[in-house]
């Protein structure tokens, strides 16, 4: 049909009444009635995540991870968020607890500046990227229901893109590896983590029992490019389809050789952590691995991720041991991500809220609005 100037009044009719008795009308008085009732308040509180496994990468082992539940509340909505801080990173639950307590979110009237209060947050001090980030998620989190609408949506994102998410077995006897590789039915990809010397044997017992596409994470464990590149040859043969940080960041110019003749495509994570890093990878990398407790949140993940393309390279979307929390906020950008490893809420057994569902092995994002989740 040809659109007359009359068809397009009568159209925008339709649309307009279809506005007035639709939800969006609700979302628009709370809206208005929120934007005019007072302070955003932050706080938060400590909680300890319990491993389902004793989890083991390639330098250290552990059953619980420290965790910051953080909510942001402003005109009766509370958004909510998490900082999940492993060990190894060196944040913790009295780093996050003395960075959180410097925030002062009063001194913003409007929600919707996000922009403002994160770069706020941002110069806060150093470091304490987790700390940052659960700030963030929250605010994510709380401005998404106030307009009522999930964060895929607001950023113009097609929920049927989102990639299978990889389940990581962890380094363990051949037994256990079996029994988790057994409990790991369902997905239609597994991450491994490597970097020891039984590398060839883990990988070895996992192809014993089951076929599917494995992710190898490396962990930097490689530190000789000539057998990183042989050991990737053979990985590609036993149906690996992707590599993560096989060798220590420092060694740049070492990686960028590896990737020029990887047979596999060769993902940075610990080279990766912010924005700036993203320029350093192109052509060290073939791909880079965003996780928000890397880069202090959603607001900066999803920047990376187009910058990222813009640059020609692919993206991950990775986590902590968190809970469906802080996993359905890194979620929410899955469907600009060629992998995900967003199984960090299926670690534990004393998760908080339900969100991101793994159906078939595939992300699927809820309609709930925010960052799409629900206490338990
Ligand atoms: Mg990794």
């Amino acid at each position: 049909m040809k659109t007359t100037r009359r068809n397009f009044i009568a159209l925008s009719g339709i649309a307009a009444a279809g506005l007035s008795t639709g939800k969006t009308v609700f979302a628009g008085k709370a809206l208005s009635q929120n934007l005019s009732s007072g302070k955003i308040k932050l706080s938060f509180e400590p909680y300890n995540l319990a491993l389902k496994h004793v989890f083991t990468i390639a330098d250290s082992s552990r059953t619980s991870t420290p965790v910051m539940l953080t909510r942001i509340e402003y005109g009766g909505i509370t958004g909510y968020g998490e900082a999940s801080m492993p060990p190894y990173l060196g944040e913790s639950q009295e780093t996050a607890s003395r960075f959180l307590s410097k925030v002062d979110l009063s001194r913003f009237l409007d929600p919707f500046q996000i922009e403002d209060i994160l770069d706020y947050i941002d110069q806060i001090d150093e470091g304490n990227r987790a700390a940052k980030a659960s700030v963030d998620i929250a605010l994510h989190d709380l401005v998404g229901k106030l307009i009522g609408q999930p964060w895929y949506r607001l950023w113009g994102l097609n929920s049927i893109l989102t990639p299978n998410t990889s389940f990581t077995i962890g380094i363990d006897t051949a037994e256990v590896v079996k029994q988790k590789v057994n409990e790991a039915a369902g997905f239609k990809i597994l991450k491994v983590k490597l970097g020891r010397e039984n590398d060839r044997e883990m990988v070895q017992t996992i192809r014993s029992v089951t076929n599917v596409p494995l992710a190898v994470d490396v962990n930097q464990g490689w530190k000789d490019k000539e057998k990183a590149l042989e050991m990737i040859y053979w990985l590609k043969e036993m149906g690996i389809v992707m590599v993560e940080q096989p060798m220590p960041k420092e060694q740049v110019d070492n990686m960028a050789w590896l990737t020029a003749r990887s047979p596999l495509p060769i993902f940075g994570d610990e080279a990766v952590q912010r924005l700036p890093d993203v320029i350093k990878a192109a052509g060290v990398y073939h791909g880079i691995n965003i996780k928000l407790m890397k880069c202090t949140g959603m607001r900066e993940a999803f920047t990376m991720a187009k910058t990222a393309k813009s640059l020609g390279m692919k993206v991950m979307i990775g986590c902590m041991t968190e809970t469906s929390c802080a996993v359905s906020a890194a979620a929410q950008l899955s469907p600009l991500a060629e992998f995900a490893d967003l199984d960090g809420n299926l670690l534990i057994s004393n998760d908080l809220y339900t969100g991101m569902q793994i159906k078939d092995g595939k992300i699927t994002l809820s309609d709930l609005p925010g960052i799409g989740i629900r206490k338990i």
